[in-house]
């Protein structure tokens, strides 16, 4: 998903935040990084601010205007150093996050960034479907722009793999059917049974303790056969003894 996530920085005018932004990107495995008229780029301080990150400056696409940098985005998120007063839906971090994230399995989505001294245009606040602000101090609330690429960046990050774990929690492991499992707890019943363990008169309460312990551990089919084996192995001790 993160592959489909796109940090666009407009108008920036300092190159180290440009290789400051890239670190932060890739530290967080973001790699798509496009910059809309860049005061200076290519350029040595924004390789070494990289920090080891150049090939995300590389890789860089650069665009005289913005609309050919959303080219095919299906979401545009602004991220907006100033709570604005009306007419654009704001988001959180969190939830802006997840919604990018949704939307990126489907295709590219972008997070715009302003510049270091005026931030986004109207114009290009326009071009939005969401703003996101980063809830900082009210009465000093402007990150320097790197930064406020790390944290939403790292948002993405955590979202992502909290994702990536829940779908495969949902993966369900390979367990014995419901048939299976009642084949083995009659094979259980006739062993208690047999070995005098117990007798079906006193043994309901027991057995559903059983199923329940049974049912829990979510057994595979090899391990099923294990505890066939060893009911089998007591059965047979039994019989032998008997005999
Ligand atoms: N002086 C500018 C802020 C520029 S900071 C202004 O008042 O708008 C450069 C960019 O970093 C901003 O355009 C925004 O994209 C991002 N940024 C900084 N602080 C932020 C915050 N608290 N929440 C969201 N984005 C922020």
């Amino acid at each position: 998903m993160l592959n489909n996530v796109q940090i666009i920085l407009i108008g920036t005018t300092h190159p180290g935040n440009i290789g400051a932004v890239a670190r932060a990107m890739k530290n967080m495995c973001l790699e798509r990084l496009s910059l809309v008229r860049p005061k200076i780029f290519p350029s040595a301080e924004a390789t070494a601010r990289a920090s080891g990150a150049d090939d995300l400056l590389a890789q860089a696409q650069v665009f005289d205007d913005l609309d050919k940098a959303l080219d095919g985005c299906r979401l545009v998120v602004g991220a907006s150093a100033r709570r604005r007063s009306v007419s654009w839906p704001q988001v959180t971090p969190g939830p802006c996050a997840q919604m990018l994230l949704q939307e990126a399995s489907k295709g590219k989505v972008a997070l715009l960034f302003g510049r270091e001294s005026s931030g986004l245009s109207n114009e290009e606040l326009d071009r939005c479907q969401y703003l996101v602000h980063i809830p900082a101090n009210p009465d000093y609330s402007s990150l320097n722009l790197s930064q406020a690429v790390q944290v939403l960046s790292y948002e993405l990050r955590v979202r992502d793999l909290e994702n990536n774990s829940a779908s495969e929690q949902l993966e369900l492991p390979e367990v014995a059917t419901a048939e299976a499992m009642e084949r083995f707890f009659e094979h259980l019943r006739q062993t208690m049974e047999e070995t005098g363990f117990s007798n079906s008169n006193q043994s309901e309460k027991l057995n559903r303790r059983l199923r329940r312990l049974f049912l829990r551990a979510r057994p595979d089919d090899v391990e099923l056969n294990i505890l066939h084996g060893i009911l089998s192995a007591a059965r047979g001790r039994k019989s032998m003894r008997r005999s």
